[in-house]
């Protein structure tokens, strides 16, 4: 295993409801350094470029919807093994069958509003961690 950066985001319902301390809590005590870190409100059409894969899917339009409906907090994280660790802590993209002790367990509301996101494989944090964040910031 080696050291991994991996993008991190908290999503709207997660801002809304005030859970940032108790998430950003659970990061730290897990491991993962926050190398960076900010709050901002995505556009339309940055959302729909960064859910670009899904935008086949009958689910992306509301996606990106609820994804411009408030505040996210992006993070870039690392740790030894960061992207399949913090997928792991993040729980299945359903909550009703997430693991327990799980994030998304815990947290989410429901299958759309499931509270964080977290890239899915090395391609993927390399593609995602820079959609958010300058070289100059982590
Ligand atoms: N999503 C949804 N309905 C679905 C599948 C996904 O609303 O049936 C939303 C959900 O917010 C999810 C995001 O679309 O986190 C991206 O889907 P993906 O399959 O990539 O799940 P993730 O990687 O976030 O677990
Ligand atoms: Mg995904």
């Amino acid at each position: 295993m080696s050291i991994e950066r991996t993008l991190g985001l908290i999503k709207p319902d997660g801002l809304e409801r005030g859970k940032q301390g108790q998430l950003l809590d659970r990061i730290l005590q897990n491991g993962f350094k926050i190398l960076a870190m900010k709050q901002l409100k995505l556009t339309r059409a940055q959302a729909e470029a960064f859910y670009a894969e899904h935008s086949a899917r009958p689910f992306f339009d509301s996606l990106c919807s609820y994804m411009t409906s408030g505040p996210i907090i992006a993070m870039t994280l690392e740790k030894e093994n960061a992207i399949a660790d913090w997928r792991t802590l993040m729980g299945a993209t359903n909550p009703a069958k997430a693991d327990p002790g799980t994030i998304r367990k815990d947290f989410a509301v429901d299958m759309e509003k499931n509270t964080v996101h977290g890239s899915d494989s090395p391609a993927s944090a390399a593609r995602e961690v820079p959609f958010f964040f300058s070289q100059l910031e982590y």
